[in-house]
């Protein structure tokens, strides 16, 4: 067993770092007092051409597409040092969904979608966004959705309300999930379908606010309307009715690089914590490090990230080696318990900075604020818990449905 980073990674790991300390999160506390993505949108254009000019463009793509070519552990790897920060992977065009939907189109898209929808998003030209959760439906159980794409000659037509639609506001288009084929199986009803947000009759009714932000371009969650829109045909990702097989290819990949987007979020914590602790000083010479809670916090923090980045680790090793299929128990337990970790090492950390963490004037309340979702976000906790638990009892003869 070697634990060790692989010596191709170090350097880029350390290049990555310097980048994300001396430009990126130089730019947190313009985004954190303001919510407003737009207002750093220039700065962030040029960190994003200096990522391009360091070759550390898009890592988790293909070098024949333009990106770094690193693997599922690899990319684990640099997710996190991303992660510090809620500016990071965007500066390296790796931030969901778009992550997500190049990998799809990669996999999946014709010639043409490649050329005319994949190239942009790759060269950072546009952004995308997946629009599957209803608002009348339960996301968990994604075999139900009311959207409709009806076939109309060499067109679909497509009705339906969605939301939470992650970066809707400025994309160039979206990969709508809906159902081709009402009779048949649950799992074969619906497909992915590339919608252009420019084609008529496709409607962003709001930016939902989250906890009090409703934010902006990629850093927001659209309601989103379709009313009678038409793309041909062509523009379906795969066979019709493989859109659930799809949307599994997507996620598999995408928990692994949001898990440990979190442990970024939590050595950023973590070490937030431990500074204010060594120099908050409750009377002369005594600081809060003095006090046992506060070591409790630090050392239970210290183990629980630790297990978490471990367990991480070892799911995108088995999903690399073995596959996505062989990987489900481990990136089912990964989810809930990465996610877990995340909230009560943050939670620990702005605690530790009393009122002060409470302010956007550390990234903490940006962190608790907007990634208490990582909890319901691909697959609830529950239904994570779920998927492992039957499995373990199915091993002890208990069927559970
Ligand atoms: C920040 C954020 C970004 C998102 N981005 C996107 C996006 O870009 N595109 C998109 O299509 N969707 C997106 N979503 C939607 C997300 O996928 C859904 O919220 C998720 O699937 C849960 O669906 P729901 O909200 O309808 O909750 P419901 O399905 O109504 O579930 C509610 C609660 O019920 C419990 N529950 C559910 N199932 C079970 C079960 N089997 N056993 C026990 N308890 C259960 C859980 O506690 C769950 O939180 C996003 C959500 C968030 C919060």
């Amino acid at each position: 067993m070697d634990f060790s980073t692989p010596a191709t990674l170090v350097p880029i790991l350390e290049t990555m770092r310097t980048v994300m300390e001396t430009d990126v999160l130089p730019l947190e506390s313009k985004f954190g007092h303001t919510g407003l993505l737009t207002t750093i949108l220039p700065d962030l254009r040029r960190i994003r051409d200096r990522v391009k000019s360091l070759g550390l463009w898009a890592p988790q793509l293909h070098k024949h597409l333009g990106g770094m070519g690193l693997s599922l552990v690899e990319h684990a790897c640099v997710s996190e040092v991303l992660g510090r920060s809620p500016l990071g992977h965007y500066a390296f065009n790796c931030q969901a969904p778009d992550a997500g939907n190049m990998e799809i189109l990669e996999m999946f898209g014709t010639p043409e979608q490649k050329e005319r929808f994949l190239g942009p998003l790759v060269r950072g030209e546009v952004r995308s966004c997946f629009a599957m959760t209803e608002p009348e439906l339960a996301g968990s159980n994604p075999t139900s959705l009311a959207t409709a794409a009806r076939a109309d000659g060499d067109d679909y037509v497509i009705d339906g309300h969605k939301w939470f639609t992650t970066g809707a506001d400025g994309a160039a288009f979206a990969i709508v999930m809906a159902v081709t084929d009402p009779s048949a199986p649950p799992h074969a009803r619906a497909s992915q379908i590339i919608v252009p947000t420019s084609t008529p009759g496709w409607r962003i009714v709001r930016n939902i606010s989250v906890m009090g932000h409703a934010g902006d371009d990629w850093a927001s969650h659209s309601e989103v309307r379709l009313e009678g829109v038409r793309v041909p045909k062509s523009h379906r990702i795969g066979e019709e009715g493989s859109g659930f097989l799809i949307a599994q290819e997507r996620l598999g990949p995408g928990r692994i690089h949001h898990a440990m987007r979190w442990m970024g979020m939590c050595e950023r914590s973590f070490e937030l914590m431990c500074r204010r602790a060594s120099t908050r000083e409750l009377s002369p010479g005594k600081v809060l490090g003095t006090k046992q809670t506060i070591q409790n916090w630090i050392a239970e923090s210290r183990a629980e990230i630790n297990a978490a980045r471990l367990m991480i680790l070892h799911a995108a090793w088995k999903m690399q080696n073995e596959g996505a299929y062989a990987a489900r128990e481990e990136i089912s337990l990964i989810k809930f318990f990465a996610a877990d970790v995340l909230g009560k090492v943050v939670d620990r950390a702005l605690q530790t900075h009393g009122a002060l963490g409470l302010t956007d004037d550390t990234v903490l309340a940006s962190f608790y604020r907007f990634e208490r979702a990582a909890r319901i976000y691909d697959g609830p906790d529950e239904v994570h818990k779920g998927v492992v638990a039957k499995r373990i009892l199915k091993g002890f003869g208990v069927a559970v449905k």
